[in-house]
């Protein structure tokens, strides 16, 4: 095949998608993350981010970035077993220890430069061919990509399904059993259920690997996630907080018993070969769990709550549908990829940004809007997404 044919191969996929409405493209932010933004060109009043308590562009996050860089420079030059593990780095993980240690029995953390990669050093360390792993269906793709690197014998289980997984894990002849989970489902909203998932393990001598990426900083009293949440506490539990989230800021933490993070540290290639984060990155990030952690936290986390539920009791669909999440992920099911689209794009002329979100992402048939609450709107900002949703779903 000469280069010419590689290159029309792919153009001809391209247009499949086309085809099929399913081509993403990326929109240009011209200003930080939050709930207006300038988005090529225009303001636009923005419900798409993972920002949900409103720290991406938080005024003392931003200045201890700033700081951090003058501490610490801009690289850290190296992986963190050669020399690339830095003073910041080390004081965001003792500090995300001891935040997490009401969960979790002889806490500590690690600190990975995202939380794909965070996903693919818990399963590729845990799992191996001696491992049967159980996995959600709805998981995210990093843990699916995860389970297929770590060469584990994969089963998936059906969303939700405590049942059909307490069979699963009974008929394992496997030497060691790994669940593994979403604990807030990034499209849907709902959560996994954490406490009978972890009785199942604790009874079967299982791993329970919780992705809390849109739980921690979110969900608790405290913001401790989705095991403050559900006021949840094992050995048996390995736990993974993002930080580009809830955080503001970028990259992810697991934490679990000291002898789970030492074979991390020891064996996760992901951990391992790569260049750690920028140090000032982990020391903005103790800022921002000094916001998550004090009052100020506790008060963004109120306020998200009253949006969630002012969404709730404004919003009346006749032929979308609300799917059952209490959390700031509130998806709109609507079904075909193009009138997903759509319902976006008039949105979008609108002045509001909300994706659509189709297959892969989701299954065939179920495209979506997903509709993401932060901290940073206001009630008037809720009440004029909803107005816009009612006029779009009934035309007069
Ligand atoms: N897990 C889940 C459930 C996620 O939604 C995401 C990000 N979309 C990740 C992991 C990956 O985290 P990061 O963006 O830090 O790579």
């Amino acid at each position: 095949m000469s280069n010419k044919d590689l290159i029309a191969g792919l153009q001809q996929r391209l247009r499949e998608l086309d085809a099929q409405a399913l081509r993403r493209r990326r929109r240009v932010a011209e200003t930080p993350c939050a709930p207006r933004m300038q988005v090529d060109g225009r303001e636009l009043l923005a419900f798409c981010s993972n920002d949900y308590l409103g720290l991406a562009a938080h005024p003392r996050i931003v200045e201890a970035l700033r700081e951090g860089a003058a501490l610490y420079g801009a690289g850290s030059g190296a992986s963190h077993l050669i020399s690339g593990h830095a003073r910041a780095h080390a004081a965001l993980e003792e500090r995300l220890a001891a935040f997490m240690a009401p969960q979790i029995d002889q806490a500590r953390a690690l600190y990975f430069c995202t939380g794909y990669m965070a996903n693919l050093a818990m399963l590729g360390a845990l799992g191996g061919a001696d491992t049967a792993l159980f996995s959600e269906s709805l998981n995210h793709a990093s843990l699916i990509d995860g389970a297929r690197l770590s060469r584990s014998a994969v089963q998936v289980y059906p969303h939700g399904d405590v049942d059909a997984l307490a069979g699963m894990l009974a008929a394992s002849t496997a030497e060691h059993n790994l669940v593994v989970t979403d604990s807030v489902f990034s499209m849907d909203g709902n959560l996994a259920p954490l406490p009978a998932l972890l009785a199942l393990c604790e009874r079967h001598g299982a791993w329970l690997v919780v992705d809390d990426a849109h739980g921690f900083g979110v969900l608790g009293r405290n913001g401790r996630g989705a095991l403050e949440h559900f006021g949840l506490r094992s050995p048996n539990l390995v736990y993974m907080g993002t930080l580009g989230k809830a955080a503001g800021v970028a990259g992810a933490f697991v934490a679990a018993h000291d002898s789970v993070i030492e074979w991390l540290a020891q064996r996760a290639r992901p951990y391992i070969y790569t260049t750690a984060a920028p140090p000032a990155l982990a020391h903005a990030l103790l800022t921002s769990l000094d916001i998550i952690d004090g009052v100020e936290g506790m008060a963004r986390r109120a306020h998200l709550q009253r949006l969630i539920r002012q969404f709730h009791d404004a919003l009346q669909l006749r032929s979308w549908r609300r799917l059952p999440s209490d959390t700031a992920i509130q998806p709109l099911l609507i079904g075909p990829n193009e009138e997903a689209l759509c319902v976006a794009a008039a949105l979008y002329d609108d002045g509001f940004w909300v994706p659509a979100i189709r297959p892969p992402t989701v299954p065939a048939g179920t495209a979506r809007l997903r509709v993401t609450l932060s901290a940073a709107h206001s009630d008037e900002d809720v009440s004029r997404l909803v107005a816009a949703l009612h006029r779009l779903e009934n035309p007069a």
